[in-house]
């Protein structure tokens, strides 16, 4: 593996009952870079974030994070190694205040579960390192809101938070921008940014002018397989790719 990958899939393949989802696909990701995987609808995206989160088991093919050879581990081991996916918006607590639901995360990574019978003052010293957080992803000002009271855009903000609690070293994003209106689309797209700047990131992505603002690297699956792969402007040229998002 070249030093600078961190991300490899070789021969990844998912089988659904004899339909060949993802086919064979291998992937590099390099250090330090936002790499996002598009294609048209029924390509394979979801069903490789998937492998690669460890929510699917493959057919075939294995995957490598940092020389190590991650196939059959568990999410949770992957997660130590430094490797986190998004954690959805289910996964945020609605009746707790921002600063609370960034605690419970950091508390997760030193390894505790959330103990709701914890004196409040302990929970108190993570305090300087969420609002630290809450800042990050524009926040600050609503550390007292509870989450269920935010805003869309800002709910996939706090979810970062808590995935950047983590201090994961490479992030896998599944739609950041789904269902946001264009003002959060900027926001989400400059936290994104400030986020790449010592991580690294694998976005799946439909909306193709944040890819193309976002992202060093694009992976284009079509049935399956790779079809393109290259910058933006590389992989906007290729008639193959033109024609796979016309032919859908
Ligand atoms: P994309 O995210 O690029 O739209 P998906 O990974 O969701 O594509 O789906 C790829 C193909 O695999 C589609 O044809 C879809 O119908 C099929 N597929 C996905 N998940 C399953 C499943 N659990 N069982 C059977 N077929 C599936």
């Amino acid at each position: 593996m070249e030093a600078d990958t961190i991300l490899r899939t070789d021969g990844l393949t998912k089988d659904f009952r004899g339909f060949r989802a993802v086919d064979g696909v291998g992937l590099t990701v390099r250090r330090g870079t936002v790499h996002a995987l598009i294609g048209p609808n029924g390509a394979g995206k979801t069903t490789c974030f998937n492998l690669l989160t460890k929510f699917l088991p493959p057919s075939d093919g294995s995957i490598t994070y940092k020389g190590r050879d991650i196939t059959g581990m568990k999410p949770a081991d992957v997660a130590r190694l430094g490797l986190v996916r998004s954690f959805q918006i289910s996964a945020v607590f609605g009746q707790m205040s921002v600063m609370e639901n960034i605690r419970i995360a950091l508390q997760r990574r030193r390894g505790h579960s959330y103990d709701f019978w914890r004196p409040q003052r302990l929970l108190e010293a993570l305090d300087g390192e969420a609002l630290a957080l809450a800042e990050s992803v524009g926040l600050a000002g609503f550390a007292a809101t509870p989450a269920a009271q935010l805003s869309y855009g800002r709910k996939r903000a706090l979810e970062l938070a808590t995935t950047l609690a983590l201090d994961p070293e490479m992030l896998l994003l599944d739609e950041p921008m789904a269902g946001m209106g264009r003002e959060d689309v900027e926001r989400t797209t400059e936290l994104i940014r400030s986020i790449a700047r010592n991580r690294t990131i694998l976005m799946v992505e439909h909306n193709l002018s944040v890819v193309a603002t976002l992202s060093h690297r694009i992976t284009v699956l079509a049935r399956g397989k790779v079809l393109a792969e290259g910058d933006y402007a590389t992989v906007s040229a290729d008639p193959r790719v033109v024609e796979a998002y016309i032919g859908g």
